[in-house]
């Protein structure tokens, strides 16, 4: 498996990071989780397309996970020429979220059935709401899901994919807890969202402030991975967002805790399992 950071940003605008999402090739299907800010330009970067999607898997309804959802579902939908359905996974309420989008697009749709004769109808989405402890089939990749800790967001959920042998485990904004540990299990890579709580703490801005609480900063993600046994942990979703100068004061606050490999890079950055 393939696993790249097509996102490594947060919320906060960056010039140089797209939102939050991860691409993952195995064998012939492209699975994405989240689809933030940017993230179909960053999967043309990875050699990806909407169109090529065997699935999108969603970890929760905040914004910066979500808002580039409209812009896959249109370009899979244009470039299928409406032929193909995407199916899309995600939480309780998700089903919801995707409705509102399309009503949201509805000018367009309209637009676009009238202008192309082969658009016979608006786009096909598939979508299935999961509950943690559900498991699917993508591909012939074998996907489970846990219930991941990032209150007040209810729910959020986090995915374990196994294929060929190898165990990628992608974890969406959570605190440490159980859900995350089984999802993390001897995984080949375990992909965390962090925050260097050592920093935001000096940031003085309440909002920044609230964040504390519902993130896992490095030193609990490197915990987590040491106490399961992930063979790799790979950061992404890091707020403030590092420069590559400070990414081995990163990996060092995380190497006090974990033994195996930390990852960190810019968008793109691929790991291969
Ligand atoms: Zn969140
Ligand atoms: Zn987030």
């Amino acid at each position: 498996m393939e696993i790249i950071l097509t996102g490594t940003g947060s919320p906060l605008p960056d010039a140089n990071r797209a939102g939050p999402s991860t691409l993952v090739k195995a064998g012939d299907a492209h699975i994405l989780t989240d689809a933030g800010r940017g993230v179909v330009m960053r999967m043309a970067g990875a050699g990806s397309l909407p169109g090529l999607l065997a699935g999108v898997l969603i970890t929760h309804l905040h914004s910066d996970h979500i808002c580039g959802l409209n812009d896959v579902i249109t370009t899979h939908w244009v470039m299928s020429q409406g032929k193909a359905t995407l199916p899309i996974y995600g939480p309780v309420g998700t089903a919801e979220f995707v409705d509102r989008q399309l009503n949201a697009l509805e000018p367009d749709i309209g637009y676009r059935i009238e202008h192309h004769e082969v658009l016979l109808g608006p786009p096909k989405v598939r979508v299935t709401e999961l509950v943690p402890g559900d498991s699917f089939i993508v591909g012939d990749v074998e996907i489970s899901t846990e219930a991941t800790e990032h209150a007040p967001v209810r729910p959020t959920i986090g995915f374990r994919l196994e294929h060929g042998g190898s165990t990628a485990a992608l974890v969406g904004d959570t605190v440490p807890c159980e859900g995350v540990d089984e999802l993390a299990r001897s995984a080949d890579v375990y992909v965390q969202t962090v925050i260097r709580r050592d920093l935001v703490e000096l940031i003085p801005n309440p909002m920044m402030q609230d964040i504390l609480d519902y993130h896992s900063g490095v030193v609990e993600a490197a915990q987590t991975a040491e106490r399961v046994g992930a063979k790799r942990l790979a950061f992404t979703h890091m707020v403030p967002a590092p420069t590559p100068e400070t990414y081995p004061e990163w990996i060092a606050l995380a190497a006090e805790h974990y033994s195996g490999e930390v990852i960190i890079g810019g968008d793109l950055t691929t790991v291969t399992v």
